[in-house]
């Protein structure tokens, strides 16, 4: 996969297949390079997620790697309040090893912790939590997946008994109905988005469930069949409303769930989810969704043949995440749909490795493969391959760290590729408690905002400069290849070891190859997966082993990974987050094409020309009572803070909801959101905020 080959303009020059580093499609590239230069990517057609497709910023987005603003000296400072000073990376990893250590004696074992990204590799990630986990002896391992899917690691965990998507990308191909929810792929997952279109106009009806009207309800050649354009925060009233329909017209699928579910429990649920106060005519005024509109879609989705639901953020963004996880996964119990081609579950992972951050045993409760850290017979495994003896309790999650830094019990913090303090919800309470820390180890490309309260900074290196793999949201464990060194001189795993070794390990690894063959040696869904296979084959979908030696594209085929199917009742319980007459409005949030979360690396390269900055959509009604014309600035105010944006007027969104993006550090938005979280996972509400706006002259 690596080879000589002629570059475009004719040069010769050499090609690598590696994988893009964007979002949880995961497509595979050639990086052509002329020397050290890369020159252009090129969508590599075998790629079994993209089939030589790609979007934007794969193709084009890459130039931050070569950014000046990249850090490539590791740096340290006594203080936050003194200068940086760029040191050797000997002394950087004995200052941060000497915190560390400092902070452990002084306050215990569980007064450290670690943060792992989606951004990172699961080579790296596996070397994170085995960090906290063998050297810091505790569970204080968390990822960034916390802020986004850990409720579908929590609802599929609980209904299927596994945390991950049923389905392989190819599988959209025999849809016959396809239901979207609280997610927009054509902006989000845009491969992805390209196949579920074409199947589109091959016929497939579409409902969308969003309180914006995306680009598919009514796109180019795409026309959903209905829009359930929900008020923010009813997800669970909608899905259960359905739930009701196909039960009391008795749309569901009796042989399945009789043989694939436990029919005395299903009776139980049945009886609740017929309750009159779930009916879709109980919840009309609710939602704003018409009741006729509910039913009709949950008639299509039981009765129309293949049905595969698609969902994301806007899922699991919210305080009942997980409750809505949970409903979806009852619909497609309830219906038949799952364990075949064209149906299931979906989640699309925004980030290129939520689903492998999340394998990688990077929650505090969670050893790699989903196996809890109570569970003796794991815990025995893991302690024979690494000689110490792990704690058996769940650390703690990101907002548990921070709210015990605020209380003094929690000191040090090392933060691989994540910049909490832009990318978490409320903005003032991640600063406080990183201002309360001794030591905060920053290991990134770029000085982000959490580096502000960092003591120590370790330089990142980019996907172009690393060996390794990333989980796509299919379960596709795609290979990511060195295509020129390490700018800041070590791969990021190298940067982990230095950091453990320092700390008082011995870990000698000389190659990620060898971190795959632990993981695979400790993790029965990942026993088969090697290096060596992944170059024959090109990618593999967990579980890979010796029943499933090249994958397994669909799960649940012949039961749940749990045994039975398990149907969990789904109660609508509404946000604590309120409306009123100081806060009129609703905000919600998502991302645009040519951006890519908080910007730190679209923001950096050419295609920024293309979504210069955040707006705030909001409908003409309520723009006009207001004094608001198209493109004025306007002050953006909730409970938290307040922000200013240009005014996009458009009745893509209802009256009474606002909605923008988070690519540019100046929007602030995450200073807008709440503290409000999931009940199971503490997965912020990002996706509803209680807001005012007002005409402004700007910033
Ligand atoms: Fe990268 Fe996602 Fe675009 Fe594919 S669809 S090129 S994985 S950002």
């Amino acid at each position: 996969l690596q080879e000589n080959s002629v570059i475009a303009i004719g040069t010769p020059g050499r090609s690598v297949v590696t994988t893009c580093a964007y979002c949880g499609v995961g497509c595979s590239f050639k990086a052509e390079m002329r020397g050290d230069e890369l020159v252009r990517m090129v969508p590599w057609k075998d790629g079994k997620a993209n089939r030589g497709h790609s979007c934007v910023k794969g193709r084009f987005a890459y130039g931050y790697a070569a950014h000046k603003d990249r850090i490539l000296k590791p740096m340290i400072r006594e203080a936050i309040s003194d200068p940086w000073r760029e040191v050797s990376w000997d002394e950087a990893m004995r200052f941060a090893a000497g915190r560390m250590r400092a902070i452990q004696a002084q306050h215990g074992r569980q007064s450290v912790g670690v943060l792992t990204s989606s951004r990172c590799t699961n080579e790296e990630t596996y070397l994170v939590q085995k960090l906290t986990r063998a050297v810091f002896m505790n569970n204080n391992t968390d990822t960034c997946a916390r802020v986004c899917h850990s409720p579908t690691g929590y609802g599929l965990g609980q209904t299927f008994g596994t945390s991950a998507g049923t389905q392989d990308f190819d599988s959209v191909e025999q849809t016959d109905v396809v239901m979207v929810i609280g997610a927009n792929p054509t902006d989000g997952h845009p491969v992805f988005a390209s196949r579920l279109k074409k199947r589109l106009r091959q016929g497939a009806k579409l409902i969308v469930i969003d309180p914006r009207r995306i680009d598919l309800v009514d796109g180019p050649h795409v026309k959903a069949a209905h829009h359930l354009a929900l008020r923010p925060g009813t997800n669970v009233a909608v899905v259960t409303a359905i739930a009701h329909v196909i039960v009391t017209e008795k749309l569901y699928d009796e042989a399945f769930i009789k043989t694939r579910c436990d029919w005395d429990e299903f009776q139980d649920y049945a009886d609740f989810i017929a309750a009159p106060h779930h009916a879709p005519e109980a919840i009309e005024a609710l939602t704003g969704v018409p009741a006729t509109e509910i039913r009709a879609a949950a008639r299509l989705y039981a009765a129309g043949g293949n049905a595969a639901i698609y969902y994301g953020l806007g899922v699991t963004e919210h305080s009942q995440g997980s409750t809505t996880v949970i409903g979806i996964a009852n619909l497609a119990m309830l219906t038949g749909n799952i364990g075949r081609p064209g149906v299931g579950v979906n989640p699309l992972r925004g980030q290129n490795n939520v689903q492998g951050s999340c394998d990688m045993g990077s929650f505090p409760q969670d050893l790699p493969g989903y196996r809890h850290v109570k569970n003796d017979a794991v815990r025995a495994s893991f302690e024979a391959a690494w000689g110490v003896t792990l704690d058996n309790e769940p650390g703690l999650r990101i907002p548990n760290m921070l709210d015990a830094a605020l209380d003094g019990s929690f000191k040090g913090l090392y933060c691989q590729g994540e910049d909490i303090l832009q990318s978490d919800p409320d903005t003032r309470h991640v600063a406080a408690g990183l201002a309360a820390m001794d030591c905060v180890i920053v290991h990134d490309l770029f000085l982000n905002e959490t580096a502000n309260y960092a003591h120590v900074f370790f330089p990142g290196s980019t996907f172009l400069e690393k060996e390794g793999t990333f989980t796509n949201a299919e379960r596709r464990i795609n290979r990511v290849r060195k295509v020129m060194a390490p700018r800041n001189g070590f791969a990021d795993w190298e940067v982990t070891q230095m950091f453990a070794n320092a700390c008082g390990a011995n870990w000698t690894y000389t190659h990620p190859s060898q971190i795959m063959d632990e993981i695979a040696a400790l993790t029965p869904t990942f026993a088969g997966v090697s290096y060596d296979l992944l170059d024959q084959v090109g990618s593999v979908q967990w579980p890979c082993n010796a029943k499933t030696p090249l994958g397994t594209p669909l799960m649940h085929i012949d039961g749940f990974v749990r045994g039975k199917g398990h149907f969990i009742n789904t109660e609508y319980v509404a946000t604590d987050e309120k409306t009123g007459p100081r806060f009129p409005l609703l905000l919600t949030t998502g991302r645009i094409l040519s951006q890519y979360n908080v910007g730190a690396q679209t923001r950096r390269t050419e295609n920024v020309v293309w979504h210069a900055e955040d707006v705030l959509e909001i409908h003409p009604h309520d723009a006009e009572v207001r004094g608001i014309k198209q493109g004025d600035w306007v002050r953006l105010a909730s409970r938290s803070g307040e922000t200013t944006l240009r005014a996009t007027l458009t009745d893509r969104v209802s009256p009474g909801v606002v909605y923008t993006t988070f690519h540019h550090p100046d929007t602030q938005a995450n200073v807008i959101t709440t503290d409000y979280s999931d009940w199971a996972t503490n997965c912020p509400e990002y996706k509803v905020t209680a807001v005012q706006i007002s005409a402004s002259n700007g910033p």
